[in-house]
């Protein structure tokens, strides 16, 4: 049985704690955009053209913010075409978005909660510019959480580790974001999630860093395993189509072994099992220092400073972030609705 839960117990820690996670990621010069939301006309088209697609109910008071109705209802609409791009389709039928406004400016924390329908409610503050939802992750973070199912407490950081490292691909292959934000992103984060001495395997250790950063690193190892055993054919985002193909989304509650069995069945490599032992049964290192150098992603005093393309994994780095064609099945519609 599903119980409540909320995701992201950790978010705030995340944005104090993150610095370039979020608050601090703020650039672009576009003004808040004036013009009048969609009419009540359009919202009725928009539902006809599309009667069978997926459902996102925006909950707000448009009065409480100095942004427009249209921008934040835009904002939502290309955050959850950007995620349904990635999977190939939107992970649920319906959602309820709440946006909370809060004092100041920039996107605060986000939560799943786990009602029926699900809920996302994400904290705004009510002068909240365009350029801070143009750099905004914290609303494709929680949107890719819709697309895994709701694991035991401990699997924790397979969670949040998963919407770490999808959110920035998520952006770059959406053009929110380039490749170079996305590697020096994870050049600062991924070193957050080594074990530490005394650690033991992400299963056991459930700490800020190795929630958030262990997870993506994680995530990370696996994406790039997989295309380096199935030369490049498969990623990890095909294991993580196939879940959610069979029904794994954050409604049902799964075992790990399963997510693990079907994305390992859906590649045709036991990936994922194997880095299952290795990583959360365990606390094994990964050698980072060499990991970039084959991705050629050149690290200099732990920070990013540029690709080498010559390097022998440059290949498998580039598939990451390569944009495919491929239109999501199912569009996801965004609704307005009043309140938040
Ligand atoms: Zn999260």
């Amino acid at each position: 049985m599903k119980h409540r839960r909320t995701l992201c117990p950790f978010a705030f820690a995340f944005l104090v704690i993150g610095g370039m996670g979020g608050a601090a990621c703020l650039s672009g010069n576009q003004q808040p955009n004036a013009s009048p939301g969609p009419t009540h006309a359009e919202h009725v088209a928009e539902k006809v053209a599309s009667p069978s697609a997926p459902r996102l109910d925006l909950h707000f008071d448009p009065d409480a913010f100095t942004l427009s109705k249209k921008s934040l209802v835009s904002w939502v609409q290309q955050s959850a075409d950007a995620v349904a791009a990635f999977y190939g389709r939107f992970p649920v039928d319906r959602v309820r978005i709440d946006l909370r406004p809060v004092q100041g400016a920039g996107i605060r924390v986000g939560f799943v909660f786990d009602d029926e329908p699900l809920r996302i409610r994400i904290d705004i503050g009510r002068e909240t510019q365009q350029s801070q939802l143009n750099d905004d992750w914290v609303l494709v973070h929680e949107l890719v959480h819709l697309a895994l199912p709701d694991l035991d407490e401990r699997h924790h950081w397979l969670e949040e580790g998963l919407a770490t490292y999808v959110e920035r691909i998520v952006r770059v292959r959406a053009g929110l974001v380039d490749e170079q934000e996305m590697w020096s992103h994870f050049v600062w984060g991924m070193a957050k999630g080594r074990p530490r001495g005394g650690d033991r395997g992400l299963d056991a250790t459930p700490t800020w860093g190795r929630t958030y950063w262990g997870g993506a690193l994680f995530c990370m190892v696996a994406d790039v395993r997989i295309r380096r055993q199935t030369q490049g054919q498969f990623g990890l985002e095909d294991a993580m189509r196939s879940i959610l193909l069979v029904g794994g989304n954050r409604e049902v509650v799964w075992p790990i072994e399963r997510i693990l069995r079907v994305g390992d069945d859906a590649v045709g490599v036991h990936v994922l099992t194997d880095i299952y032992a290795e990583m959360a049964l365990s606390p094994r290192d990964v050698d980072l220092d060499a990991f970039w150098q084959r991705m050629g992603v050149y690290v200099s005093n732990g920070e990013f400073a540029g690709f080498d393309d010559s390097a022998p994994w440059a290949d498998v780095r580039k598939s990451i972030t390569q944009r495919s064609d491929q239109l999501a099945s199912n569009r996801p519609v965004v609704l307005w609705r009043s309140g938040g």
